[in-house]
């Protein structure tokens, strides 16, 4: 069995490290020329983890170097560029090749590459993310501005920023992360704010040198982590206030407003900076200082939309031109693109964009039915708000390995059964009015107006995979048009 993966992000590289463990030959094809993915692309400055950095390590590749808390982005990609070296992933990764189509053969995956070659896998598995292709803005103008404009993603670290007036547009967390950052470095800057969010202010001390030491022993480490477990608890409420109603949501409603009165004490700008929309339902920014810092004599917030760009800056909802050298477009993601625009033709000429035309949905994040082995990890239904990364891919990859053993065993590609497929997505969309989620539109909201994302606990998205049944898979034949070909018993 051979396993193409696309992407060397956090999820591919996670997988490619089981995939050596259980000798599995595999490759992974890489389109830019390192590992790391998002964290490659994004080093916009103040870019830090916004969880606790150490359930965002590799639980059996501890490195404990973390400089803070929530640690810079660069400490991330640092530690993701050696991972790939240390487990002897690199040899196995096909660095600037993107993979243009995957195609079905009647008995394996034909990967089609930038160059026009082709390989052939058993099993291929997109690990390509979720923020990885740059929303541009929708207003009309943005090819007229004179002066330097970048997506927060592409930020452009040979420009010299001193000086300079910029315009940041977007307050998801790329866009309070930078706004945090420039200013408390001096720089004037406009922040533009169509829609205020809730900001949770999180202090981000120093992990000390003694700490990382210390960190370094197991019991020690083991008391450590229930003690950031307990402040996780304190700071951000029990899960449960996001799944459903309750003294719990009403508790965490009270702390966010409160923290804003405490901190924002012009009551004018506070009304403006309250969101309108209910806490909880965005993904909530965090931020030691985003406060203090919109309320430096060099930061000025600019509430309301944009109406357009323009040769000398932005302007605003009441046609009021601000003036700007750069503009860094916070505007987040096409987060439900997943591998597109590579095409994926399965069997019968199902293609991924003719499956997903009315919306994403996948069988439990991981998988497609009509596509025989062709895997996701963390694809639409992922509890990309609510478990840390590796802790999500914990719970994937388990479940992947133990059906490539299937398949490896059985000689005979797997795919999820529509009625499995239907089954899960209809008792996840029926959970998900109760979330926060549904409680306004964000990025996790399809084009039907539903969130793709994880209702229910941790320990359920857990507790999914053990109790998995793999009746809810088909069989398809080795050979012959791709005809399911009944379940595996
Ligand atoms: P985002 O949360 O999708 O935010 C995009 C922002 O751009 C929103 O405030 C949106 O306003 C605004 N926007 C978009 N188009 C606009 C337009 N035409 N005019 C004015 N404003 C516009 O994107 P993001 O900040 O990049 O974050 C995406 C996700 O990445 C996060 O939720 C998080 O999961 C992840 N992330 C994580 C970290 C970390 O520390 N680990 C850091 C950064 C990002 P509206 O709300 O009005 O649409």
């Amino acid at each position: 069995m051979r396993v193409g993966i696309i992407g060397a992000g956090m999820s591919g590289l996670y997988f490619a490290y089981h995939l050596g463990e259980a000798g599995i030959p595999y490759r992974i094809f890489e389109k830019r020329e390192a590992p790391g993915g998002t964290w490659h692309d994004n080093n916009y400055p103040g870019l830090h983890v916004d969880v606790i950095t150490r359930s965002y390590e590799f639980p059996f590749a501890r490195k404990n170097y973390w400089s803070k808390r929530y640690a810079p982005g660069s400490e991330v990609q640092r530690y993701l560029t050696e991972f790939a070296r240390e487990q002897k992933i690199n040899p196995n990764i096909r660095f600037a090749t993107e993979v243009r189509a995957a195609t079905w053969e009647g008995e394996s995956w034909v990967l089609t590459l930038d160059g026009g070659e082709t390989e052939t896998f058993d099993v291929v598995v997109a690990a390509t993310g979720f923020l990885r292709v740059p929303k541009q803005p929708t207003f009309p103008g943005t090819d007229t501005f004179a002066g330097a404009s970048f997506h927060s993603s592409e930020w452009d670290h040979d420009l010299d920023l001193t000086g300079k007036r910029i315009g940041v547009v977007g307050t998801g967390s790329s866009g309070i992360q930078i706004v945090s950052e420039l200013g408390k470095q001096g720089h004037r800057v406009k922040h533009f704010i169509r829609t205020p969010q809730w900001i949770q202010v999180k202090e981000n001390p120093k992990i000390s040198l003694v700490e990382r030491l210390l960190l370094r022993v197991p019991v020690l480490a083991g008391h450590w982590d229930r003690k950031m477990a307990e402040l996780r608890l304190a700071t951000d409420g029990p899960e449960a206030w996001k799944l459903s109603p309750g003294p719990e949501r009403d508790e965490m409603n009270r702390r966010f407003r409160d923290k804003l009165v405490e901190e924002i004490p012009d009551p004018e700008l506070r009304e403006k900076l309250t969101p309108k929309e209910p806490l909880g339902c965005k993904r909530i920014p965090k931020s030691p200082d985003y406060y203090r810092v919109v309320q430096l004599p060099n930061v000025e917030p600019v509430f309301g939309g944009i109406q357009r760009a323009e040769e000398g800056g932005l302007v605003d909802a009441d046609g009021g031109l601000h003036e700007l050298d750069v503009i860094v477009y916070a505007t987040g993601f096409d987060t439900h693109a997943y591998m597109r625009p590579m095409d994926v033709i399965g069997p019968d000429g199902l293609t991924i964009d003719k499956m997903w035309s009315e919306g994403v949905y996948s069988y439990r994040g991981v998988a497609l039915p009509g596509m025989p082995n062709f895997f996701l990890l963390n694809g639409p239904f992922a509890p990309v708000n609510s478990v840390a990364i590796p802790t999500c891919l914990r719970d994937e990859v388990g479940f992947l390995m133990r059906l490539l053993e299937t398949i490896k065993a059985d000689g005979l590609p797997l795919a999820p059964t529509e009625r499995a497929t239907e089954a899960f997505c209809n008792g996840v969309r029926q959970a998900l009015p109760e979330t926060t989620y549904s409680l306004c539109d964000n990025w996790y909201t399809d084009q039907g107006g539903t969130p793709i994302i994880w209702p229910f606990s941790r320990q359920e998205h857990a507790d999914q995979y053990a109790a998995v049944s793999l009746s809810d898979f088909e069989r398809y034949p080795a050979r012959g048009g791709g005809v399911p070909a009944g379940s595996p018993t």
